[in-house]
């Protein structure tokens, strides 16, 4: 499931081959993902400029000139491709059409963008880009974390009297808006927390200092994605996904990364979710 590093790699893939240009023909080749997609979307969205793509959370934001913006979720298993790249950084060829492309954007500088959904479980709609932050799945979310609004008043605050594990505190995304469970378990490794304290009984110092480290955690992530991308030139076209090493995510049984550390990472499930930590670090 793509992540806020991901999802921002999606968008830094595609700003280039879509800002400042139109779609000229857009195809909707079914009526709904998760969700039905809003009525005459094809329509609405051919003969519109692309003014700007934007990421909130793990939503992208395309501003188109008409006024409307197109909201894209990818859900567990959406991809985006790009095709007929004019700049060069993609593959050229179109590829043949695949079953589950669900929405193809035919730019009219030669780019084909397809949105791939096997599981179905993104969304795409559109909205009045004034109103955008309005949208009833934007405006619950809490703050960026990469954001001037996330703070350490505001996490030491969302932390206050809280009962849940603190690592299903920073899941909750009226919390923080985009944090999912790789990076969660990372933060918690290199502050040394342990995933099944309380959040309202950690030290205020200690929650203070989860907050660069979540900037710098998803800050890493996101570079590595960058760096994926300037390597795209022989790749498939295929946007978001890249080698990334983790210390705990993943690594049950592994030999802990922690410096003199002679434990193992374990894997427990919280909230129907895997927690990969180190007893040994995190307490
Ligand atoms: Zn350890």
């Amino acid at each position: 499931m793509p992540e806020l590093p991901e999802v921002e790699t999606v968008r830094s893939g595609l700003a280039p081959v879509m800002e400042g240009q139109v779609i000229a023909r857009a195809e909707v080749n079914r009526p709904d993902l998760r969700w039905p997609f809003p009525a005459r979307m094809a329509e609405r969205l051919t003969g519109q400029r692309v003014e700007r793509l934007r990421r909130r959370s793990k939503y992208i934001l395309v501003d188109l000139s008409g006024g409307e913006t197109l909201l894209i979720h990818l859900g567990m298993s959406g991809r985006m491709t790009v095709s007929g790249d004019p700049m060069g950084r993609f593959v050229r060829d179109h590829p043949p059409a695949q079953k589950h492309d669900h929405v193809v954007l035919n730019m009219q500088n030669g780019a084909r963008i397809i949105f791939n959904d096997p599981r179905r479980f993104g969304m795409m709609d559109l909205m009045a880009t004034k109103t955008a932050d309005q949208h009833k799945l934007l405006a619950v979310l809490g703050p960026e974390p990469l954001g001037n609004d996330f703070h350490e008043d505001h996490l030491i605050n969302a932390f206050k009297g809280r009962k849940t594990a603190v690592k299903t505190a920073l899941l909750d995304q009226r919390l923080v808006a985009g944090l999912g469970n790789i990076y969660v378990c990372e933060v918690l490794f290199r502050t040394k927390i342990s995933p099944i304290l309380k959040a309202g009984e950690i030290a205020p110092k200690r929650v203070t200092a989860l907050v660069p480290v979540i900037r710098q955690v998803l800050k890493e992530a996101i570079a590595a994605g960058g760096s994926s991308l300037r390597d795209f030139r022989q790749a498939d076209g295929e946007l978001g996904y890249f080698q990334h090493s983790f210390d705990v995510y993943g690594r049950e049984g592994a030999q802990c990364n922690g410096p003199g550390c002679d434990g193992e990472v374990q894997r427990i499930i919280q909230g129907g979710r895997s927690t990969f930590y180190c007893l040994q670090c995190q307490r």
